[in-house]
């Protein structure tokens, strides 16, 4: 696109610039990111301007600044930086007519899922799905901004933080494939009004158009349930019977990793995975859905699941140290069922070996808080955990704990992220699994990896 075609789609001017100059890069609103003949992105920030930035990103190649005023650097200037990267997505979706674009949502596992989507979408043709949870107003036309000519797939994280927000996000990239992962905290207890949130992330199916497909949850009725709101066909996941990709015959080996039967049209494939916990079986079914619908064979998709990883940092990274301790790293962020997921693989990694679970504050649970804390802790206790360490806020875990009587672990309490370090007392052989809401326990984190881990 020109920066005249630019300034047009997104109601702005041009500035100190050839209107005729051509953006042929993805936009970044880091100027360091930025690949020659991209479109550098200005926001103002509390603290630094990115404007102030616009001198050195076009020295880095920039074709041009976007942002709310003008710079020293050539470019298009707007109202708001928002709206002007959501009308551009959405010209720049309408133009690629070879592209087709996967939604996913769902309360945990959109990252993870959207990480294995795009590895197995990969080996149909050029994909786009960038590491990182980019599933916001931001994040997401700027995932969308990346596609080209060339690109064949495009899989966007769609969050929801309240009712209309995947509507929107949904009308600047329509998906063809709209995957529902799950809804709330299914096994934990009734966290937060689970049914608000089915009704938001419900959007996604409900905008997908009458050829498209709608990826469902077969065991979480709540998702299963949205069969009812959209127009596109419908293709289900899971373990129950009435899944169209199944997974049969699930065993967890001495790692914490999966293996299954892949069923799918009558066919089977083993899948043996390569990542940690029972909670990827339904993260990589509903990735063998996606993929088989977009036209890739049974046996490979269950060849490449087993290859799979997490390009994404912090979610369940298990580690092995020179010291014989297993880290494993799910500090990126935790809410109760993800914490349960988290539990389960520490309980599965650790069996015979002492287990050790650093457990920061869940954010977000409203009037769940305290009830949220304490049901993991008590999941904590009745799973074994030798040492269970609740930092800062997370107090409540130990009370939760507390009330299993059979439990034989040791409960404490971490003032902050310093003290839990010091707390840790690990011994070889340990497994310990650390986990709490967004930067809570990533301090604990960072000091068990060795050197360039
Ligand atoms: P966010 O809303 O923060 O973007 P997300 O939905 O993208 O989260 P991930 O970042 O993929 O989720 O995973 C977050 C955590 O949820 C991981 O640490 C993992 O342990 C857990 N998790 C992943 N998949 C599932 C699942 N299917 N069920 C329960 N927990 C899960
Ligand atoms: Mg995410």
């Amino acid at each position: 696109m020109t920066l005249a075609e630019i300034a047009e789609v997104t109601g702005g001017r041009v500035v100190g610039a050839d209107p005729g100059a051509r953006v042929t890069g993805p936009v970044e609103f880091d100027s360091r990111k930025l690949v020659p003949g991209g479109l550098f992105v200005a926001f103002a920030g509390e603290k630094v301007d990115g404007h102030e930035f616009a001198p050195a990103a076009v020295a880095a190649g920039a074709a041009g600044v976007l942002g709310t005023r003008e710079t020293a650097a050539p470019g298009v200037v707007v109202a708001d930086q928002l709206v002007a990267l959501a009308r551009l997505a959405r010209v720049v979706v309408d133009r690629l007519d070879a592209l087709t674009v996967v939604g996913l949502t769902g309360s945990s596992g959109k990252t993870t899922t959207k990480d294995f989507i795009g590895q197995l979408l990969a080996r149909l043709g050029p994909t786009v799905a960038p590491p990182g949870s980019l599933n916001n107003e931001l994040g997401h036309p700027y995932t969308v901004l990346k596609a080209g000519p060339d690109t064949r797939f495009l899989v966007l994280e769609m969050g929801a933080r309240g009712v209309g927000h995947i509507r929107h996000l949904a009308q600047i990239a329509l998906p063809r494939i709209g995957v529902v992962l799950n809804i709330g905290a299914a096994h934990i207890g009734e966290f937060g009004s689970v049914e608000g949130t089915a009704e938001a992330k419900g959007e996604l199916v409900e905008a997908l158009p009458a050829d498209g497909v709608a990826v469902l949850n077969a065991d979480d009725p709540l998702v299963a349930a949205m069969a009812g709101r959209t127009r596109a066909r419908i293709v289900r996941f899971g373990e129950a019977e009435q899944a169209d990709v199944r997974a049969v015959g699930v065993t967890l080996d001495a790692r914490g990793r999966a293996s299954y039967t892949l069923v799918a049209d009558g066919r089977k494939a083993p899948v043996r995975l390569a990542v940690t916990g029972l909670h990827q079986v339904s993260n990589t079914l509903a990735a063998a859905a996606v993929a088989l619908t977009a036209g890739m064979p049974l046996d490979q998709v269950a060849a490449v699941l087993g290859e799979v990883g997490i390009a994404s940092v912090r979610r369940m990274d298990v580690f092995d140290r020179p010291d014989g301790v297993t880290v494993i790293d799910d500090s990126y962020n935790a809410n109760p069922s993800s914490t349960e997921a988290a539990l389960r693989a520490l309980a599965a990694l650790g069996a015979g070996r002492r287990t050790v679970a650093v457990l920061g504050y869940m954010a977000e649970l409203g009037e769940y808080e305290r009830s949220g804390h304490e049901q993991v802790g008590r999941l904590a206790a009745e799973l074994g955990v030798d040492r269970l360490i609740a930092v800062a806020e997370a107090a409540p875990i130990l009370a939760g704990a507390a009330t299993v009587g059979s439990w034989t672990g040791q409960g404490l309490h971490a003032a902050d992220q310093a003290a839990a370090i010091a707390e840790l007392d690990l011994r070889p052989g340990d497994v310990v699994l650390v986990k709490g809401s967004r930067y809570r326990t990533w301090e604990v984190a960072d000091s068990l990896r060795p050197e360039g881990v």
